[in-house]
């Protein structure tokens, strides 16, 4: 019997849909459910790359090739830095379609567990660089060329897992963009990976960092509120005491203030679990680092403290991180007695604070420093921020 022309006979992508789908896909391509689910596992679980696929023929995955590598030896292991290259010709502007390729980066944070068991801490990227402007970060000096399908988005996972052998135990999305700039291919990309039959990363180890993008939050509060979503984790990047301050170095605060921002975030459906939300607050020297900033950012917080929540817990996590300085940064480091003393006054003021210790700064991996140097000077996109034009 020959096939019927109106169905389709090329393979799915599996990374860009979870297992149930692509079985569905590969029945309508002849192929009974058992071996297609076993296909989706092989190619999650040991890194097959082709498998046949019935009426569709050879199916060849599709992960962007690693084409440069940067390594830094730490305590914990070596951090690596990838970069996987994508196909041109699709950016937001005529600029960006002309480039013949888009360069995505990745990296992976060593961690030692309690037992001595050692994984990885994956952080991805959502975007070709990024529209948001955030005065401190080197991937904003891109401006944004391209948001990432949720199959390019996976395909890092894919990348370093079975090309690089990580062992991703958490994933952040805290590499190039911002992800509820592309909020929907995020949220794909977490159900792909969460699926059981797949990557099977637990909802409770993977954590969206967001400047606060109010429509996004919007939608993913919306999602969070579907059953095994409620413990995604949420960092927020704060990063200031006060509007004045927050205006000046992230310009997404002019279209979402903060009290605004502070509701949205009191929205979020973390009912029933143990999750505080994560807010993050980059340490510049000059900008952010005063006795009074640390008081006006705990009076920020305290809803979100023991003291001043309705059931005296915690339920935010303040994230000290010393400012790792971009290329041509207008800012240096904080010096170490800095952000010591700002950790004491944030705690005093009952505040769970923790520092986070810097890692990757030398191989321009560490936080808020993703850029691809050769298109970091282009501006493809002016700044876009909600409602507020560019
Ligand atoms: S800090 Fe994040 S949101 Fe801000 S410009 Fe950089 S990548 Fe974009």
């Amino acid at each position: 019997m020959g096939s019927n022309p109106t169905e389709p006979s090329t393979p799915p992508n599996p990374l860009s849909m979870r297992c149930d789908a692509f079985v569905r896909a590969a029945g309508g391509l002849g192929v009974a459910a058992g071996p297609a689910r076993s296909t989706y596992r092989a190619i999650y679980r040991d890194g097959v790359r082709e498998a046949e696929l019935g009426r569709g023929g050879t199916l060849r995955l599709e992960v962007a090739p690693i084409v440069k590598e940067l390594e830094e030896e730490t305590p914990e292991g070596v951090i690596r830095k990838f970069v996987q290259r994508l196909p041109g010709g699709a950016g937001e502007t005529a600029a960006a379609r002309e480039m013949p390729y888009y360069d995505i980066e990745c990296v992976q944070i060593p961690m030692i567990g309690r037992r001595g068991v050692k994984s990885h801490t994956l952080c991805v990227s959502s975007q070709v660089g990024c529209a948001m402007g955030c005065g401190f970060c080197e991937t904003a000096q891109m401006g944004l060329i391209r948001s990432l399908t949720a199959a390019e988005i996976v395909g890092q996972w894919w990348g370093a897992t079975h090309e690089r052998q990580a062992s991703v135990k958490n994933i952040v999305f805290m590499g190039m963009g911002e992800p509820l700039d592309n909020v929907e291919a995020v949220i794909d990309a977490i159900a792909i990976l969460t699926d059981h039959n797949g990557a099977c990363v637990p909802m409770t180890n993977i954590m969206v960092s967001t400047v606060g993008k109010a429509d996004g939050l919007r939608r993913l509060c919306e999602q969070m509120a579907e059953p095994g979503w409620r413990r995604l984790g949420i960092a927020i990047s704060i990063n200031a005491p006060n509007d004045e301050i927050r205006s000046q170095i992230m310009p997404i605060n002019r279209a979402t203030p903060m009290a605004e921002l502070r509701e949205a975030i009191r929205a979020i459906p973390f009912v029933g679990t143990h999750r505080k939300i994560c807010f993050g607050y980059v340490l510049i020297p000059g900008v952010n680092d005063r006795p009074e900033h640390a008081a006006e950012l705990a009076e920020y917080l305290r809803p979100f403290t023991a003291s001043g929540s309705p059931d005296g817990k915690h339920h935010g996590m303040l994230n000290l991180i010393p400012y790792n300085p971009r290329r041509d940064s207008p800012w240096p480091a904080p010096y170490e007695d800095a952000v010591e003393e700002f950790l004491g006054w944030v705690r005093e003021r009952g505040v769970f604070a923790k520092r986070r210790r810097t890692k990757g700064r030398d191989s321009m991996a560490a936080c808020g420093q993703l850029g691809t140097e050769e298109v970091r000077k282009r501006r493809f996109v002016g700044v876009r921020i909600d409602g507020a034009g560019s």
